[in-house]
């Protein structure tokens, strides 16, 4: 069987691209060495950003259906709160943090494919690949330990933290281990513990963190230092003591469905291109845990990824246009990793002195309306741009807002036929939209039509009047202009197809 694109690995991020591919029509093929998927709750939290951008692929109503909304996120001193930040301030449809386990996520994500037609084969091992300049070839093995060459445009590699994908290109995941060892639990919790919040706790001899899963269901986390002996699972007493020395009073925890240790990583990948083959989601970087940002910068890679290989292989965009993944991708993945790993070391600060002053700050910091407003924006991933791409221009008469390479907020729009739509609805094809907001549409080149549609409001929350925006089919801005003059875009797009 031969596909335009053959995926490794069908944890969330390989799921996450497959779908997207499927639904921008290209053929697919998504191997998985795992005979099932996890029953982990591993990463539990999918944030707004995530959310928007599976509605785009016209499926975020069966997550957040399944999952929690959490409205906030609280961080406790010795004796008070210092932080409490309000998701409800994040600006858009889904002011909250979806908590959901990854097992979850995982089995929505396959029933999605399914739907879409495309069948994740299991037991099915990329052992090695060669890559030709026109082509990938693979070598799989199945669960009989039958082997297979198969060939394709791409390869993606999605094959996690320990990618075969990354060792066989030799590339070096450059970073480091943290030298503290950590504690993980899903228990029931009883006590007053708010299962619509979670709940930090920075204490003088570490951090516990309790994340909500669902009912009384709980992810306790707490780093234990550098542990003696973490071959064995910590057992539920041990877990009990680090929440009565750090965590609220009068909280028993019972019943857990798994414990474990483990380490914080924090590795990168340069450059997420080699050739004909793409790394994303962890194979490319991994991090700290703090902002659980994880499975969604993964997800997020996929959702860039995609909608690039899908105008190329269907010969809409030259393949330059490829190169901009890992200069878009790379950034973040260095901004998520600077983040989380400061996010780390402020909660484990040991000093009495720092962290007196530590609390101090948050305490006065986070009271103060537009801190708040910043911790919210890059929690939920919606802060997220990309301002220095080489995709994103700012020529003369270029809106205020929003500004090229940022997020492009979802809008009430008329259809180039008139009829009521939203940007999400028309991005879902994977064509750029141009927005034309209290400006006449103007006419698209012919040559451009399969690369874009039109839409036009009087007016939209978000964006400056009387100016054209170009959307690109991941709702960041590529670059807007002045109304009535909309040449810029299609010297832009025009470069698009002829680079
Ligand atoms: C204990 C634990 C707790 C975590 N908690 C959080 C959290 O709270 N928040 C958060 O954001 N993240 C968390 N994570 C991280 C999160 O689980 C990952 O970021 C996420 O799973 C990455 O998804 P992925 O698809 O890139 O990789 P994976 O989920 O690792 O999927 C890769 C898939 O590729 C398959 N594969 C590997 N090699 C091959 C091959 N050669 N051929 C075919 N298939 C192959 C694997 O079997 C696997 O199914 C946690 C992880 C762990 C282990």
């Amino acid at each position: 069987m031969q596909a335009q694109v053959l995926v490794a690995g069908a944890g969330p991020v390989g799921m996450t691209l497959a779908l997207a591919l499927r639904r921008q029509r290209v053929d697919v093929r998504i191997v998985e060495k795992a005979a099932a998927r996890t029953d982990k709750s591993k990463a539990l939290v999918i944030w707004p950003r995530t959310l928007e951008l599976l509605d785009i692929q016209g499926c975020a109503p069966v997550f957040v259906d399944a999952g929690l909304r959490c409205g906030g996120a609280r961080i406790l001193g010795e004796g008070h709160e210092l932080v409490h930040a309000h998701f409800s301030r994040a600006r858009s449809a889904y002011p909250y943090a979806l908590m959901i386990p990854q097992s979850a996520t995982e089995a929505l994500l396959e029933q999605q494919l399914a739907q879409a037609g495309v069948q994740v084969e299991r037991q099915v091992e990329l052992l090695s690949f060669t890559d030709d300049g026109a082509r990938v070839t693979a070598r799989l093995r199945d669960a009989d330990g039958r082997e297979e060459s198969t060939a394709a445009a791409w390869l993606a590699a999605c094959d996690g933290a320990h990618s075969t994908v990354r060792h066989a290109l030799g590339l070096p995941f450059d970073g480091d281990t943290l030298a503290s060892d950590w504690v993980l639990a899903d228990v029931l919790i009883d006590g007053e513990l708010p299962n619509d919040e979670l709940t930090i706790c920075w204490r003088p001899d570490g951090v516990l963190a309790c994340f909500p899963i669902g009912g009384r269901r709980f992810r306790v986390i707490a780093d234990v230092g550098l542990a003696p002996d973490t071959a064995e699972p910590p057992t539920l007493a041990q877990v009990q003591a680090l929440i009565d020395r750090r965590g609220p009073k009068g909280l028993r925890a019972h019943d857990p469905v798994w414990l474990n240790h483990f380490r914080i990583n924090e590795r990168k990948l340069k450059d997420y291109r080699h050739g004909r083959v793409f790394l994303a989601g962890d194979a490319a970087h991994v991090h700290s845990p703090a902002g659980g940002q994880g499975m969604n910068t993964g997800m997020q890679d996929a959702f860039n990824l995609a909608w690039k290989l899908a105008l190329v292989q269907r010969g809409l965009a030259s393949p330059a246009l490829l190169d901009s993944y890992s200069a878009e991708r790379s950034a973040i993945g260095d901004q998520v990793l600077r983040n989380a790993g400061q996010m780390t070391r402020v909660a484990l600060l040991r000093n009495r002195l720092l962290r007196e002053l530590r609390d101090l700050a948050a305490a006065a910091l986070s009271r103060l309306p537009p801190v708040e407003q910043h911790l919210v924006d890059q929690l939920t991933e919606l802060d997220l741009h990309y301002a220095h791409s080489p995709l994103s221009a700012t020529p003369h008469g270029a809106s205020r807002q929003p500004a090229a390479g940022s997020r492009a907020p979802d809008a009430a729009l008329n259809a180039a036929d008139g009829s009521a739509t939203r940007l999400h609805a028309l991005l879902g094809d994977g064509r750029f939209v141009l927005i034309s907001v209290g400006a006449a549409s103007p006419a698209v080149p012919k040559a451009l039509q399969g690369l874009v549609s039109g839409a036009h409001a009087a007016q939209a929350d978000g964006y400056d009047d009387a100016h054209h925006y170009l959307v690109r089919p991941d709702a960041y801005l590529a670059l807007s202009a002045r109304g009535g003059d909309a040449k810029a875009i299609f010297v832009w797009l025009q470069r698009l197809v002829a680079a």
